[in-house]
């Protein structure tokens, strides 16, 4: 689905896992998300310091390529960004270069006009899958539902471009329950969806996908995060496509590095009015290969 010299036209895929540890992934059984680590890489990020380790923030920074200083959102409510100014990279791939974007979940500020939102403001196709009350088992069922959705986008005659798909279970359990064993349960169903994902994208073999996996924090032991401690501050980005060499050295990854990595992806040269905070992942300290 990624060689390197595949000749098919460029694609995208961002999927959002919320909260999960990085250092509790070596002992759970997450092949999918190893695979795509196996084809290119999976490297710790740390949440810089002036970023609170919540959702809102680190979201935001993923998803426009910019820091907080430039967006504005610096908590779950969303409100006083400046997300007109710096939009999330479906919004932009839309209004300004004319691809299809999606974007998919089911917490109410990424996708709803709600506690300030949305974060993706107009990709071309959007979803918004609610869970019914705010428990673990709710936001599994909502996971679901957006994976079977994600699938059906992703398989249909929409034919997106870049999407973004949110998954959100994990960090409600961890929240609920802590970082134990239902946590890591949630973290290994989160990595069969991914799979399911995987499995779609593959059924559109003529094109040349990108596959970036990212966490947006980590989390206490007993669930929590917002604090600067080192398992809160510690998010991951895992990512294959073009360009991508599995084994070579990564300079350090930063959030912003995914919407600046998505435009590369999609062979688009940022606008330098864009004042994007982050490089794509193949400039970090790797020489550039582009098929
Ligand atoms: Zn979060």
């Amino acid at each position: 689905m990624s060689s390197l010299w595949s000749a098919g036209p460029r694609r995208v895929l961002v999927v959002g896992i919320d909260g999960v540890r990085l250092d509790l992934l070596p002992e759970l059984h997450t092949p999918h998300l190893d695979s795509v680590a196996a084809a290119g890489f999976l490297a710790p990020v740390e949440v810089d310091d002036v970023t609170p380790t919540m959702s809102g923030p680190c979201w935001a920074t993923i998803a426009t390529g910019v820091g907080v200083a430039k967006h504005g959102v610096l908590g779950n409510h969303l409100g006083g960004n400046r997300l007109d100014v710096f939009p999330d990279f479906t919004t932009r791939l839309a209004a300004v270069h004319r691809r299809r974007t999606f974007a998919v979940g089911g917490w109410e500020p990424l996708f709803l006009a709600r506690s300030g939102g949305p974060l993706f403001a107009a990709p071309s196709r959007l979803s918004y899958i609610a869970p019914l009350e705010d428990t673990p088992e709710a936001w599994e069922v909502c996971d679901e539902r957006v994976t079977a959705e994600a699938v059906h986008v992703l398989t249909g005659e929409d034919q997106p471009q870049a999407s973004f798909v949110y998954l959100g279970a994990v960090d409600e359990t961890a929240h609920f329950l802590g970082c134990g064993e239902e946590y890591r349960r949630s973290i290994e169903t989160a990595d069969a969806r991914l799979g399911r994902l995987l499995t779609a994208v593959e059924g559109r073999p003529d094109e040349d996908w990108t596959v970036i996996v990212v966490t947006d924090h980590g989390h206490v032991d007993q669930g929590g995060h917002g604090g600067r401690s080192e398992l809160e501050r510690t998010a991951w980005i895992a990512a294959q496509g073009p360009g991508i060499i599995p084994g070579a050295p990564l300079g350090s990854l930063h959030h912003t590095d995914v919407a600046a990595h998505v435009y590369a992806a999609l062979e688009i040269v940022p606008d330098p009015h864009w004042t994007l905070d982050g490089r794509p992942f193949t400039q970090a300290g790797t020489p550039v290969v582009v098929s």
